[in-house]
């Protein structure tokens, strides 16, 4: 065992309501200015959707990421460095600006002083290719409009697995919101796509950096990373991300998007880690297994063992403090119910979310309170709004078993602290597995 410390963010679904307020004060923290006006180190995407940038989950398309070899080893999607060096001039999997949004300058005063008009301004438009070669038509607050409907929700990679049941129940359609940061990935494949070394891990806390003096402007970064989390700064040529505000996490204070989260939705701490156990967890052949694995490389912080590890691995005594204190462990380890974005992808990713509780569609309980009746929960797993098979694709490549547990967990909860606040009868199980019996 080789422990580790990194920070990771928990973000609970439920309570994402779509401000984008994180996104704004992000931006207005660290991306406001020139070459980077198209940039949102934070951005929150409806789904189903095409995302930001569009289709970033098209991996066929743009090559990021780890891929498993026949060998069982990992190999960078885009090719070796050398390859990848050899075609930078016409390397094909860069987003265009198009990709992103197009950018405009907001004028207050045009909106105080300009004539009313009958017409509301609508973004063209615009027709994109997947990597399949399907068209998308698509353009802005569609996600939002559609609610997973339509033209989008049919054509969408992962919902073409269930392409039946939507046309079924097209009038049952259903929406949530996706707030994104960079993954700050335990083996992130930006950094092993740097040809300029310029990409790094911090060891002491895991944080994702780019060494702004190092960097060459290839862009390998933007083609590497699977969830498009690398922007290109087109002023100073080099290539820049989210860090996870360090300069503000060194000094005690939160990230910005998790400080002004109008839903208080994220959760920011450290966990401990075994480091001989990331490769292992990212060459897991079996998909099904992913998960499993990933969580595996987690260690419990309150373990004697651990913590006596953690201290010969030079971990500082306030850092294991933070990490016991820390609620991140508890909700992907402990509780399992917090779930990776995009596991397959296989780079570690150190965002975990917690699953949106979507209401039962059919059931409602003698109580009236739809959804939030866990013994009616449990047994209508297949009856939910947001179908399990599409949170499945997003969380856990695909098998539906770690979502159903980990929503099935959260209604418990929920009918259990409603039995709590209303002063009746309380499961004995829960009551004890929460402390408080
Ligand atoms: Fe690198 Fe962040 Fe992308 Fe992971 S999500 S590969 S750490 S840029
Ligand atoms: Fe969601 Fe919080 Fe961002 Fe608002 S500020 S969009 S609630 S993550």
């Amino acid at each position: 065992m080789r422990v580790m410390a990194q920070m990771t963010m928990v973000m609970n679904l439920d309570k994402c309501i779509g401000c984008h307020t994180c996104s704004v004060t992000c931006k207005q923290a660290w991306t406001n200015r020139s070459g980077m006006e198209y940039v949102w180190f934070n951005n929150v995407e409806t789904r189903p959707g095409i995302g930001y940038p569009r289709t970033y989950e098209d991996q066929d398309r743009w090559k990021g990421g780890w891929q498993l070899t026949r060998r069982g080893r990992l190999k960078l999607r885009a090719g070796g460095r050398l390859t990848k060096l050899a075609s930078i001039f016409s390397n094909p999997v860069l987003p265009e600006i198009s990709d992103y949004y197009e950018p405009w300058t907001y004028d207050y005063d045009t909106l105080i002083s300009a004539p009313q008009g009958e017409h509301t301004p609508v973004a063209r438009p615009m027709s994109l290719l997947t990597g399949d070669n399907m068209a998308i038509t698509w353009s802005a607050n569609w996600d939002d409009n559609l609610g997973g409907a339509g033209e989008t929700m049919q054509q969408d990679p992962i919902l073409a697995t269930m392409s039946k049941r939507v046309e079924a129940e097209f009038s049952q359609s259903f929406m949530f919101y996706l707030p994104r940061i960079c993954e700050h990935c335990l083996n992130p494949s930006c950094v092993a796509s740097c040809p300029s070394g310029a990409m790094y891990k911090r060891e002491e806390d895991g944080i994702v950096l780019v060494d702004q003096d190092q960097c060459r402007g290839w862009r390998m970064c933007v083609t590497g990373c699977p969830y498009k989390k690398v922007y290109f700064n087109h002023k100073t040529g080099k290539a820049e991300k989210c860090t996870l505000c360090y300069p503000r996490l060194e000094v005690g204070q939160p990230t910005v998007c998790s400080e002004t989260c109008v839903g208080r939705l994220r959760y920011i701490g450290l966990v401990l880690y075994d480091a001989d156990k990331v490769l292992e967890a990212a060459t897991v052949r079996d998909e099904k297994d992913l998960l499993d694995a990933q969580r595996a490389v987690f260690l419990d912080p309150h373990d004697p063992e651990v913590v006596a590890a953690a201290r010969r691995d030079g971990i500082a005594e306030d850092w294991i403090e933070a990490a016991q204190n820390s609620p991140c462990w508890d909700l992907i380890s402990r509780y399992e119910i917090a779930l990776p974005l995009h596991p397959e992808y296989r780079t570690l990713p150190m965002v975990w979310y917690v699953p949106p509780l979507s209401p039962v569609v059919d059931v409602v309980t003698d109580s009236g309170n739809d959804g939030e009746d866990a013994p009616t929960l449990f047994h209508a797993i297949d009856k939910l709004r947001i179908p399990v098979e599409y949170l499945a694709g997003l969380f856990s490549a695909g098998d539906t078993a770690p979502v159903v547990q980990s929503l099935q967990r959260l209604a418990a909860m929920r009918a259990h602290m409603r039995n709590v606040n209303l002063g009746l009868e309380q499961d004995p199980l829960i009551a004890e597995s929460v402390g408080m019996d």
